[in-house]
């Protein structure tokens, strides 16, 4: 079981059921659509949609990687939070999953939720720079669908 880790979470969280084994780390909050009728996981005022300030965020991995010390190399999966990752910019994408290599080195799959409007403003070479960054997972919440 893992220590109760130096990482912000904005309740409520939702892990998807792909990832019940993998750590939460939110690089957002909220879901910058957040129209579907049908939809209430992300109305609640405290998860208005927001991008997290890139240095917490940063901190929160390295700070994750020394509490967990030699037990980090257990941590096999991250999936990023909250539903919809890919609206940040592809450098600030890369930088978070640049720490995730560096502190969580036994990270062997990261995830994300996205929108797929998200996914289309990416180039095609941006997804080749996220996918060979540990990105290899893009799915909608709606289906669970991989891209
Ligand atoms: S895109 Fe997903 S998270 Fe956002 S409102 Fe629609 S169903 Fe909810």
């Amino acid at each position: 079981m893992l220590p109760i880790l130096p990482i912000r979470y904005v309740e409520p969280v939702f892990r998807p059921p792909s990832e019940a084994h993998s750590l939460i780390l939110p690089v957002t909050d909220g879901c910058s659509w957040n129209k579907c009728t049908f939809c209430e996981m992300y109305t609640a005022p405290q998860k208005s949609f927001r991008a997290r300030d890139e240095t917490e965020v940063l901190e929160s991995i390295a700070r994750t990687g020394e509490r967990l010390g030699d037990e980090a190399i257990d941590v096999r999966r991250v999936f990023l939070a909250d539903g919809d990752a890919l609206v940040l910019p592809t450098r600030r994408l890369l930088t978070v999953l640049q720490a995730i290599r560096e502190h969580l080195p036994g990270v062997r799959r990261v995830s994300t939720y996205c929108l797929p409007r998200n996914l289309r403003k990416k180039t095609v070479g941006e997804l080749r720079e996220l996918a060979a960054a540990g990105l290899t997972i893009a799915s909608d919440d709606l289906t669970s669908r991989i891209l």
